[in-house]
């Protein structure tokens, strides 16, 4: 399969065909992402990505889930989406569902009836880089959307039936605002009730506007004490009927994976116990490691 630059994926996208569908992210301007600085947006020709599917239907034709590279495959026209579909299903006849990264952006410039036919075609499982439910937190990443825009986009993919990954980012608001930030978060998680929750902390690699913001002292970073109390904060005040708690990025001090509502004590006991371990540290910050790993437990 041809793959340009380094390939990111979900962590749950492992058993996942990667399909390249454009390369880089149309909007390359978040914060404190390093993903694709150096690679141009651009679209993959028809011909380019029919030609990886016959190379997949040939080495595993067995594949049930694909998922579409790269930054926000979701960018890509309804109409485009759809021929993609119509190609993956025609060669690789077992896959049942196809995802991919999508933007709030994204989801804006589809109407309501571009998405039910997108649910039709197989498209299923987006992966959404919400990061947070605070306005200030959202322009000082330039996430190019506001919450209410969120609020209102997620509601139209819930409508249409599409399932979504809302991925949050502790943190994400400095050491000024983690408790506005979690109640914000929390907010918005509540009114869109996602199906999958998927959070990691702020790391900042050099490169990013971030850590060059971080370095100046333009940015606060949370010490751990405070990501701990934003975590614990957020997670008390989520109330969801059924989604699946996935935080077990790198970059969480607390690993942890469970079903909302019902390991909702669990998760927080799993916060207080790290707090404790961890009380002669609260104070400092996490030292980081690949992938914001945290290095000083
Ligand atoms: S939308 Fe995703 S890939 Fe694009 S700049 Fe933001 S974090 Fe990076």
């Amino acid at each position: 399969m041809n793959m340009t630059g380094i390939v990111y994926r979900p962590p749950y996208e492992a058993n996942s065909l990667l399909l390249q569908v454009t390369m880089g992210c149309s909007h390359n301007a978040c914060s404190f992402c390093y993903m694709y600085p150096d690679v141009p947006f651009r679209i993959c020709p028809m011909e380019e990505v029919e030609a990886d599917i016959e190379e997949a239907a040939r080495c595993c034709p067995g594949v049930r889930r694909v998922f579409l590279e790269h930054g926000d495959a979701f960018v890509l026209s309804a109409d485009r989406l759809i021929k993609i579909s119509g190609a993956v299903h025609r060669l690789l006849p077992k896959v049942e569902t196809i995802a991919m990264y999508a933007s709030i952006q994204n989801i804006r410039s589809k109407t309501d009836e571009e998405l039910r036919q997108l649910r039709a075609a197989g498209i299923h499982g987006l992966d959404i880089g919400v990061e947070s439910g605070l306005d200030a937190a959202l322009t000082c990443m330039n996430k190019g959307h506001t919450s209410e825009e969120a609020r209102e986009q997620l509601l139209r993919l819930t409508k249409a039936g599409i399932d979504y990954s809302f991925n949050v980012i502790l943190g994400c608001a400095g050491a000024g605002l983690w408790k506005e930030n979690a109640d914000a978060t929390a907010e918005l998680i509540n009114a869109v009730q996602p199906h999958l929750l998927f959070t990691g902390s702020l790391h900042a690699e050099p490169g990013c506007r971030l850590y060059h913001d971080m370095k100046s002292g333009a940015f606060r970073e949370c010490t751990i004490g405070q990501l701990l109390d934003e975590q614990e904060r957020l997670i008390g005040h989520l109330e969801l009927k059924d989604t699946y708690y996935f935080g077990s990025h790198p970059s969480n001090l607390v690993p942890m994976q469970g079903r909302l509502p019902d390991q909702k004590q669990e998760m927080i006991r799993a916060v207080q116990e790290t707090r404790e371990h961890l009380r002669a540290h609260l104070d400092e910050y996490p030292v980081r490691g690949g992938e914001g790993s945290v290095l000083n437990r």
